[in-house]
């Protein structure tokens, strides 16, 4: 069972709540388009299980990490992206700039990123 926080975006887009355009699903993980793409491929990965960022994920649930990076895997060799590269990043807290407090895994890709 997956632990749902019910005031959460993410696990409201997740149970179908809220709506999203989801890219890519599977048992553990669920990916969909960011809102605010900051490239022509900008996808979220999301774990179905709650936890609020990266360090929290490594402390109570890490096998969650290689289930998001798995779904990355599959995703990007499934629509080539590895082929033309791609980006993978995450945030921690207000300097890190995250804004939602569900771990997630930002996916870019679709032009030449730069630093
Ligand atoms: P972060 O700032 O790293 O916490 O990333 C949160 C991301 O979620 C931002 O890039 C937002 O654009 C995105 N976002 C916020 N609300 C939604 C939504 N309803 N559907 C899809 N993406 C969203
Ligand atoms: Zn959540």
């Amino acid at each position: 069972m997956f632990y749902r926080d019910p005031s959460c975006l993410f696990c409201k887009i997740i149970n179908g709540e809220i709506p999203s355009q989801r890219v890519y699903e599977d048992e553990k993980v669920v990916a969909f388009k960011d809102i605010k793409p900051s490239a022509p491929v900008h996808v979220l990965f999301v774990h179905r299980n709650h936890t609020s960022n990266i360090n929290d994920t490594l402390t109570r649930s890490p096998q969650d990490i290689l289930d998001l990076y798995s779904a990355i895997k599959t995703y990007t060799v499934q629509e080539g992206l590895d082929l033309s590269g791609f980006r993978v990043l995450t945030n921690l807290g207000n300097d890190g700039g995250q804004t939602v407090l569900h771990t997630h895994f930002h996916l870019l890709a679709g032009k030449r990123l730069k630093m």
